[in-house]
């Protein structure tokens, strides 16, 4: 089975061929620039195709994809008939979606309903949907959501302490995201360790430009740090994280700027970014913080703080902790990250072998004789969604 998996942003498409006999990608690419010009990048087998070409909508930019997969150099399927079905990355599925979903003109419909709670996101998800309904009739499309994941949580972790009307009104509650990444990565824990989810308590640490922790309690997320939106939890690349929501009418006040403005700074002018006032990149920051910058120091100190004080929580919340689990650009990558958080959790039964943990691509970096399990697992979304698609067709 040939499964596609499409990530629509706004102006951008993402796309991979996955071969679900061996899980292979066979070829992956990116349309850029929808709306203004166009741009598509594709590659297979580690050659690189780039040209210009006019992608007006995400109409043109699924048949610019389905041309380059069919394509007598790029393609690597003689026809569009080989893909036997699409998998869609869709960001918000509020309570409606507790899995993926096959797309019917019912889930259409709720999932234009959900456009309220990711006004961003969702509408050229929803695009991307009709788009490949349209270019590819009969082919059947499923939509896999960064939020369903965590539609276990119980309602003392969902529920905010405000009034219950507006969770029965406006369905203000935490959702999380990044739930196709925690999945994944706790699927393949268990898998490694050897031992059925259902018995395992793993604590998920997604630590990328966007950061979130989960606890994973028998192959169910039961917590998470993100919230009704993916500014919660703790401090990301350019996002605050959790602050004192009064903080928000006195930045307000003080600079004369509306609500909207403050969350605009609170997204993409806060974080490491905020606190250093130099990068949101955590390689900048390292850097910068080795050369003596105090500020990129601070900003690397309030992540890894973050971090193990999340840890914590979520073992308690569990009543104990099996595995840890580091994925996404900084977790698969920061060495000295891993060892900053686990430093202080040594009391808990984390602890961390320096030599594994510095060496690229080993999986488990737990010290000998620890009590947890402490893996680093790269995440893969894509597949994740691939996986989901096929198990629904
Ligand atoms: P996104 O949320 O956009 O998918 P990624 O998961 O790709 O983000 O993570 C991006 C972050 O990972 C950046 O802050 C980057 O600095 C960090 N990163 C990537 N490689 C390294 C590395 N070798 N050491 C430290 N941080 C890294």
């Amino acid at each position: 089975m040939k499964i596609l998996v499409i990530n629509a942003g706004s102006s951008s498409l993402k796309y991979q061929l996955i071969n679900m006999d061996d899980q292979s990608v066979m070829a992956k690419g990116l349309c850029e620039r929808i709306g203004i010009d166009g741009r598509l990048t594709h590659s297979k087998d580690g050659e690189k195709f780039q040209k210009e070409l006019p992608l007006n909508d995400h109409g043109d930019a699924i048949q610019a994809v389905l041309d380059s997969l069919t394509d007598k150099d790029m393609g690597v399927i003689a026809s569009m008939d080989e893909i036997n079905a699409v998998g869609h990355r869709v960001v918000h599925g509020g309570e409606a979606f507790s899995g993926s979903a096959l797309i019917t003109e019912a889930v259409m419909k709720a999932l234009n309903d959900c456009i309220e709670l990711a006004p961003l996101h969702n509408p050229p998800n929803i695009t991307g949907i009709e788009a490949c309904a349209k270019i590819m009739p009969g082919v059947p499309q499923v939509g896999v959501f960064d939020t369903a994941f965590h539609q276990t949580m119980p309602k003392k972790s969902y529920l905010y302490a405000i009034p219950y009307k507006f969770y029965e009104d406006y369905k203000i509650r935490r959702y999380g995201f990044h739930g196709t990444s925690h999945k994944y990565v706790s699927m393949k824990a268990a898998e490694y360790l050897g031992k059925p989810i259902e018995e395992l308590k793993i604590v998920t640490c997604h630590l990328g430009n966007g950061s979130s922790i989960t606890a994973v309690d028998g192959g169910k997320s039961i917590d998470t740090s993100m919230g009704f939106t993916p500014l919660a939890g703790i401090m990301m690349g350019t996002r605050s994280g959790d602050i004192d929501p009064a903080i928000v009418e006195f930045i307000a006040n003080k600079e004369n700027i509306p609500v909207s403005k403050v969350l605009s700074i609170l997204n993409k002018e806060s974080g490491a970014l905020g606190i250093s006032g130099i990068s949101s990149d955590f390689r900048d920051l390292s850097k910068a913080a080795d050369e003596g910058n105090e500020r990129a120091q601070i900003a690397l100190d309030i992540f890894a703080y973050g971090v193990q004080k999340y840890i914590g929580t979520y073992a308690a919340a569990m009543g104990g902790i099996d595995a840890l689990v580091f994925t996404a650009g900084i977790g698969e990558n920061d060495a000295e990250l891993r060892e900053k958080v686990a430093s202080k959790l040594g009391f808990m039964g984390i602890e961390i072998n320096k030599d594994k943990n510095n060496t690229r691509g080993t999986v488990d970096i737990t010290a000998d004789g620890a009590k947890v399990k402490t893996l680093v697992i790269p995440t893969n979304e894509e597949l994740m969604i691939a996986l989901e698609t096929q198990k629904l067709v």
